[in-house]
């Protein structure tokens, strides 16, 4: 089949010629069935990719062969815990390159986007201002209070005004202070794309560093360090069809070997005496305790799965459903899409709205309860941006996961639906014509 390119409201894709999808790619529990309200069951639509993506089938394979084998990394003689040591840094190799790491870069598997952001505001240098929109998710939003003093920068209405907001705002801080740079690749609210690389270039221009949160970004896109020159990057397994605990922070080795360990303990510590500690260097400094080999090995198989089956196809593919899936909705006048760019802007699979008349979180557990789709509902643990998107109290008390609004009172949630590699078209149409069958019924 001979791939043409198709343009459409906000992205260029493509897709064979007879204007047939690639088939997505296999994942663990496709042919999950739950039960309905109503009677009888149905086949679970997973559409909550961007909270946790399903496992590639691929990867569930790899992790099942390794398990055998499975042993202590860097603490054991015997020969299980040798391969499982091999395995381990293998790992950090393949993420590497999968991420372009320069030379000196460094790569920390950690528990995920939140332990890693945390990461590296535990290890800043004394003083330093870190600069982040509030459009932000609270992982790349909340660390930086902890440890540092924070600029934080109102939503802007464009990518454009993002990098002009960045410049004015590192033009006018002090260049003799140490600066960070903390912005989001995929908003995991709209799944609008900022300007990742301008802003790093933006970034650099004036003395500061950016670290990039490709939780959003990475399932989709070649997120590559050398080649958007930022200085690090985090992002989360269980989001990259790895669902096994563990998340990555690579980049940048000198602050993170100037620090204090992020956890003191065994593996982080080269000799300890009775009151004194030497530190090891290197990863090993930042990784204390037994580390989650599995979750690392299955990163690495997670990588190796979407090198080989081509990301950029894969976001063709999902870029086609996404505009038949934004279409669908905007034949239902009930519904209105969240935007912080506007609708052309470029985005991932990742696409938030209300549904007027409805309160989001009934919404989202009647798509559950009467039609088996599983989607998000509340605040996205971005409180300041989605709040900022319904037009709402910006000091309204709802946690992420909100309840129900009070009756009567604005809604103050919102639905998202997200998608990915493993997603078949037919949940998305499923999808639609429950959203028109709720919207038809009433509240
Ligand atoms: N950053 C973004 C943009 C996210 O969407 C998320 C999770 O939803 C995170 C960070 C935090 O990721 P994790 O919960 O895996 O630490």
């Amino acid at each position: 089949m001979s791939a043409v390119a198709f343009v459409t409201e906000s992205s260029v894709f493509s897709a064979s010629a007879d204007g047939v999808l690639p088939a997505p790619l296999p994942v663990v529990g496709r042919d999950v069935r739950v039960p309905l309200v109503t009677g009888g069951d149905a086949e679970y639509a997973a559409l909550d990719y961007a909270a946790s993506a399903p496992c590639l089938q691929r990867v569930w394979d790899d992790v099942a062969a390794y398990l055998p084998y499975y042993g202590s990394v860097h603490r054991g003689a015997g020969y299980l815990s040798q391969l499982s040591t091999d395995l381990y840094e293998q790992s950090r190799a393949t993420v590497a390159g999968y991420l372009d790491a320069r030379a000196d870069d460094v790569v920390l598997f950690t528990r995920g986007t939140t332990d890693s952001l945390n990461l590296l505001a535990a290890a800043l240098p004394a003083g330093t201002r870190v600069f982040v929109f509030e459009t932000e998710h609270h992982a790349a939003l909340l660390p930086w209070r902890r440890t540092a003093d924070v600029t934080q920068l109102p939503a802007p209405g464009s990518p454009a005004e993002a990098v002009a907001a960045l410049d004015a705002a590192l033009a006018a801080s002090d260049p003799g202070t140490p600066r960070l740079v903390c912005v989001t690749g995929a908003s995991n609210v709209t799944g609008e794309l900022f300007p990742v690389a301008e802003l790093a270039a933006t970034a650099h221009r004036h003395g500061a560093r950016i670290v990039l949160d490709a939780a959003q970004l990475a399932p989709h896109h070649k997120v590559s360090l050398a080649g958007l020159d930022v200085d690090w990057v985090a992002f989360s397994g269980h989001k990259l069809y790895a669902p096994f605990g563990a998340g990555v922070l690579a980049g940048r080795g000198d602050w993170l070997a100037e620090a204090e360990p992020y956890l003191a303990g065994g593996g982080a510590s080269k000799t300890v005496t009775a009151d004194a500690v030497e530190w090891n260097d290197g990863s090993a400094r930042h990784e204390a305790g037994s580390p989650n080999v599995v979750g690392a090995y299955a990163i690495a198989s997670a990588c190796r799965a979407l090198d080989e089956a081509g990301l950029e196809g894969l976001a063709a593919r999902e870029g086609a459903l996404l505009a038949r899936l934004r279409a669908g909705l905007a034949d239902i006048p009930e519904v209105r899409t969240l935007d912080l760019f506007g609708p052309e802007s470029a985005r991932v699979s990742v696409l938030s709205f209300v549904v007027e008349g409805w309160n989001s979180s009934r919404f989202a557990a009647a798509l559950s309860a009467e039609y088996g789709i599983g989607v998000r509902d509340g605040l996205f643990c971005a409180h300041p941006l989605v709040r900022k998107l319904l037009g709402g109290r910006s000091d309204a008390p709802t946690e992420c996961g909100a309840p129900d609004a009070p009756a009567g009172e604005q809604n103050l949630n919102a639905i998202r639906v997200s998608f990915g590699a493993g997603t078949p078209e037919e949940h998305l149409d499923r999808f639609v014509a429950a959203v028109r069958e709720l919207v038809a019924r009433g509240a």
